[in-house]
């Protein structure tokens, strides 16, 4: 599958990785849009939110309790950040291995555009 961020997660392109474990990678967005900007993502491919079986659905929760952690780390969880998900063409989506951005480092607008 051409998938750019199973490669990432593969170690088949290089990225800026920030954390990782068996089951997650989290590496820095390649054209931030806050002066923190992170991606969160299963190592495991799901093309988008729709695809994760409920069964599934502990990773969603990992991805949220990295965030926490990375923001805690960034010694951005006081000031504050914020987490998104896309999906799909009215969500905003553009790639599609899903992924949990996490924002933080700036006053972030609400609500988006
Ligand atoms: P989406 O629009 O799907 O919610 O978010 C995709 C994100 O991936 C965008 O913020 C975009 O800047 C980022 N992105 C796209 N291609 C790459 C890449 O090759 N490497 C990294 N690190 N980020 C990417
Ligand atoms: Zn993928």
């Amino acid at each position: 599958m051409d998938c750019i961020f199973c490669k990432i997660a593969q170690k088949q392109i290089k990225g800026n990785i920030a954390f990782e474990n068996d089951r997650v990678i989290a590496f820095h967005d390649l054209f931030p849009q806050a002066p923190t900007h992170i991606l969160i993502i299963p190592k495991q491919h799901y093309t988008t939110l729709n695809d994760v079986p409920v069964e599934q659905g502990a990773i969603l929760g990992e991805l949220m309790t990295t965030a926490a952690q990375l923001a805690k780390e960034l010694d951005v969880a006081e000031s504050g950040y914020r987490v998104v998900m896309n999906c799909n063409a009215d969500g905003g989506q553009s790639v599609y291995h899903i992924h949990l951005h996490l924002l933080a480092g700036r006053r972030l607008n609400w609500p988006p555009g």
